[in-house]
């Protein structure tokens, strides 16, 4: 058997799109796909204006530009979350401010944010892991009593909502990836969600390397020249031709990825009750998008001999992110706004399963039984 972490999923229209898109005769950015896919975000997320880009790193850092940080500005984080969430921050000399993390979701733990607030914070950015939103009511009272910017980072989070809200559309930006790891791909993609009209404008000039070429095009303007800050964040009309095809889609994607979800969350609920490890909790008020089913472990020491006995029957299970906090550059360019212990804890003891559509049947009740052999046989 070979089971890698993950597969790309096509839904069988990407060829067709893009053959479209040959024909539509435009192949930079803005052609008729990216409004297509703009719009299918726009519709299903509510957000005022969604601007597709390269990737989500390059729409954190359009928000960095957008906001205005300068050498010194703090900006609120988890130390557990991908590189890019911090160094869309630093690449305008901005000072990442790390604080723990949820036991529970392993998301931000907002009751940490308040703390770490100075005069120098400018923003926060909730992080969404694995597709569970964070407790963005608190986060949403805190930015407003303090003044401050919240930067949804949803790179795992299309579909996902909080409450009633989609993930991305409740701060004042919001974040998406299309990288080939997520629900909903492109290759390479991302998607900025600007929640307030006010940024929309400037937006739109800084993802057109600085110039206000979006409004020519819509004739609001005679000619086009340079206007402020910017650099080139967005993709070809072939790439946003792909990923139409994969938003026609997203629904089912969503669906058949919750299926596999629930049958891993079912054949790993026994060794729960067995103190062997524990599932993902969602709360109640989240709905997630399955965009990855992870496991904690009951200590660091089991996590080598899981990966092990599961890559020996060809199953590639992976753990996830080693805290920015400790990392060579964490430590250079940001430092911690709090204890770390959660996530340098829960961060030694996690793992994640194979999780893609067409994953065969059998296995998570198999991943269940090297999972429970492993764990016991260490002990
Ligand atoms: C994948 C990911 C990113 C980066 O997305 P790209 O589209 O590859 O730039 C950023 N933050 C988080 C939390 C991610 O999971």
């Amino acid at each position: 058997m070979h089971i890698p972490f993950n597969r790309p999923h096509l839904t069988g229209r990407e060829h067709a799109y893009i053959d479209e898109a040959k024909g539509f005769g435009v192949l930079a950015g803005d052609g008729e796909f990216t409004r297509r896919c703009s719009r299918w975000l726009e519709e299903t997320t509510g957000t005022r204006r969604a601007l597709l880009t390269h990737s989500c790193t390059a729409a954190l850092e359009m928000t960095a530009i957008l906001i205005d940080i300068r050498p010194g500005d703090e900006v609120i984080m988890p130390s557990f979350t991908f590189v890019s969430t911090a160094n869309a921050f630093v690449l305008r000399g901005g000072v990442p401010v790390f604080v723990d993390i949820r036991p529970d979701t392993l998301n931000i733990d907002e009751t940490l944010i308040e703390e770490a607030i100075t005069d120098r914070t400018r923003a926060i950015v909730p992080v969404h892991y694995a597709g569970v939103g964070c407790e963005m009511p608190t986060i949403m009272d805190i930015a407003a009593r303090r003044g401050l910017i919240v930067i949804e980072d949803a790179a795992q989070a299309i579909c996902a909502r909080y409450a009633s809200r989609a993930l991305g559309s409740i701060g004042h930006f919001g974040a998406l990836s299309f990288h080939e790891t997520k629900n909903i791909i492109s290759g390479e993609g991302g998607a900025l969600l600007l929640n307030d009209p006010a940024h929309v404008a400037r937006a739109e000039i800084i993802r057109e390397k600085g110039t206000n070429r979006s409004q020519f095009f819509r004739g609001e303007v005679d000619k086009y020249t340079w206007m402020d800050l910017g650099s080139s964040y967005l993709p070809g009309d072939l790439t946003a031709a792909f990923l139409y095809a994969q938003m026609e889609q997203a629904e089912e994607i969503t669906r058949t990825r919750l299926r596999i979800w629930a049958t891993y969350d079912a054949a790993l609920a026994p060794l729960e009750r067995e103190g062997l490890l524990r599932r993902p909790i969602v709360p109640a008020h989240c709905t997630h998008n399955a965009h990855m089913y992870y496991i904690m472990l009951p200590d660091a020491e089991a996590r080598p001999r899981v990966i092990a006995a599961l890559r020996a029957r060809g199953i590639h299970a992976i753990f996830h992110y080693v805290p920015l906090h400790s990392s060579p550059a964490g430590r250079r360019f940001a430092r911690t706004g709090s204890s770390m212990s959660v996530t340098e804890d829960s961060s030694g003891r996690l793992l994640r399963l194979p999780m893609w559509i067409g994953l065969p049947d059998e296995v998570p009740a198999l991943v269940a039984k090297i999972i429970a052999e492993a764990i016991s046989g260490g002990r």
